[in-house]
């Protein structure tokens, strides 16, 4: 089977970050021209958009609102090995970390003591935190303070941006896998868990194609999106064609975006703009 690959840069994320989303799409395909796992793809992809400081996992995550960075992020593959970590905090890749849980007992490690199961699986203590971060939880304080909200955050009365990672991939062998990566939104408590650490909200893989959400992971959790998307696929539906009816149902107003990859091809659907790249240029194969 012909390998594919897909990488986004979460809904809502500045076309000026397209460049990101290719040279995470030539990293995953690199390995799969050369016969590599979908697997390996997906994490090659994700790694370098967690260490691009532009982009809202890894190096650059949102702050919580008191200043620390927490992220969440997993991973999966069609044969339903599955790894993720929340509120991870002091690592430079939070999908590494989730490779290490998929081979783990455990599908999904939380708070301290993921960070502490990091650390014994070699991750070194790591800042990912940079002055854009800073003046993006100065910028939501003062929105909070003043009352000028978005929608889904009126919850704060007085909460905006985004731009999550995420690849899915297709191997020579037919085999799919998902990945999703982020440092939050822009108005977390400590200790908030959104969708994308969570299977079958923020990424699902099996046997019929591989999915990575972004947006609003409170409403994305309740959806459980990665899952309706793929179940889309597995009843027959073309990659594409998933994408549009799960953005067609979700809820007007709240920021989302989904990638996805079948046997029949890929599909891409976004509320708003999301630069996002993927291998082959033609949706249905
Ligand atoms: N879904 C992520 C979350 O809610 C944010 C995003 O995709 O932009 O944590």
């Amino acid at each position: 089977m012909r390998p594919l690959l897909l990488a986004h840069c979460g809904a809502g994320s500045d076309p000026r970050v397209q460049d990101a989303a290719e040279a995470a799409a030539l990293a995953g395909s690199g390995i799969l021209r050369k016969g590599g796992r979908a697997l390996d793809a997906v994490i090659a992809a994700i790694v370098v958009l967690e260490d691009d400081p532009r982009l809202n996992a890894g190096t650059g995550s949102r702050m919580r609102v008191d200043g620390r960075i927490q992220m969440d992020a997993g991973l999966m593959d069609g044969s339903l090995e599955a790894g993720a970590v929340a509120g991870v905090e002091s690592v430079r890749n939070p999908i590494l970390v989730a490779r290490d849980v998929l081979t783990s007992p455990h599908v999904l490690l939380a708070g301290p003591d993921a960070t502490a199961f990091a650390r014994s699986k070699g991750h070194p203590p790591y800042d990912p935190a940079t002055p854009e971060s800073r003046a993006r939880l100065e910028e939501s304080l003062r929105k909070i303070r003043e009352g000028h909200l978005p929608r889904y955050a009126r919850k704060w009365k007085s909460m905006d941006f985004h731009g999550t990672v995420g690849a899915v991939a297709r191997d020579r062998r037919g085999r799919f896998a998902a990945g999703t990566s982020t440092g939050g939104t822009a108005f977390m408590m400590p200790g908030r868990v959104g969708d994308t650490p969570i299977v079958g909200a923020g990424f699902y893989a099996g046997a019929a194609g591989a999915v990575s959400t972004t947006g609003i992971g409170e409403e994305i959790m309740k959806w459980v999106l990665a899952k309706r998307v793929y179940d889309q696929m597995a009843s027959g539906r073309t990659p594409h064609r998933a994408v549009d009816r799960a953005l067609a149902d979700f809820p007007r107003g709240v920021s989302v975006g989904v990638i996805a990859v079948g046997s029949r091809g890929w599909g891409e659907a976004c509320d708003g703009p999301m630069a996002f790249a993927s291998t082959s240029p033609r949706r249905t194969l």
